[in-house]
């Protein structure tokens, strides 16, 4: 299936000179969701990811991450925007373009020795995925790897990340 051709690119979003690539193009087409879902999974299992967790990041690592995780026998674990999780958490602050973000994951969401799998729509300067990682690495947490949907090659986001099985299904 041509997955691309459900993407659609979006110039100049969020912000002039940037081309968005959309996802809920591929989401509302039932055959393409579910042969993206089924494919991303059967990827992690070749690359030999088994983990207790999927951990994907706010918002749309959780549109992928938790069929994912279903799919893998595992755990979901949500990465939020800071302030959006009621418990107690552990946060990560890293740097943006221009200024910086936090991300938080509940504390007692991870225990140390728990193999933990971090997915999300998209890479692209590989920020977000590596701030993660160290996230969850901090807490003792063994990372088996990266799933990505979409790599923005050109940014070389994969630089950034620990080194690990990175799985991704379409590269720009
Ligand atoms: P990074 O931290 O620069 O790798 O950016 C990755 C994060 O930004 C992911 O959580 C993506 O959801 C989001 N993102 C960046 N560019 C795009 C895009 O073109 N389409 C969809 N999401 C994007």
């Amino acid at each position: 299936m041509d997955l691309k051709s459900l993407i659609r690119d979006i110039p100049d979003f969020p912000k002039p000179g940037i081309l968005f690539r959309d996802i809920t193009t591929l989401l509302r087409d039932a055959q393409g969701l579910k042969y993206t879902i089924d494919l991303f999974t059967q990827k992690c299992v070749d690359a030999g990811m088994t983990a207790d967790f999927v951990v994907g990041m706010e918002s749309r690592g959780f549109i992928f991450g938790t069929p994912l995780a279903y799919q893998l026998g595992a755990g979901f674990i949500p990465v939020r925007k800071k302030g959006k999780l009621p418990a107690e958490i552990y946060a990560i602050e890293y740097a943006l373009e221009y200024g910086t973000d936090t991300l938080e994951v509940h504390q007692d969401a991870l225990q140390p020795g728990s193999r933990v799998l971090i997915a999300d729509d998209l890479i692209a300067t590989g920020g977000t995925a590596a701030a993660t990682a160290e996230l969850i690495q901090k807490v003792g947490c063994e990372l088996v790897g990266f799933a990505f949907i979409i790599e923005l090659q050109e940014l070389q986001g994969r630089k950034k990340l620990p080194d690990l099985p990175i799985v991704t299904l379409l590269e720009y």
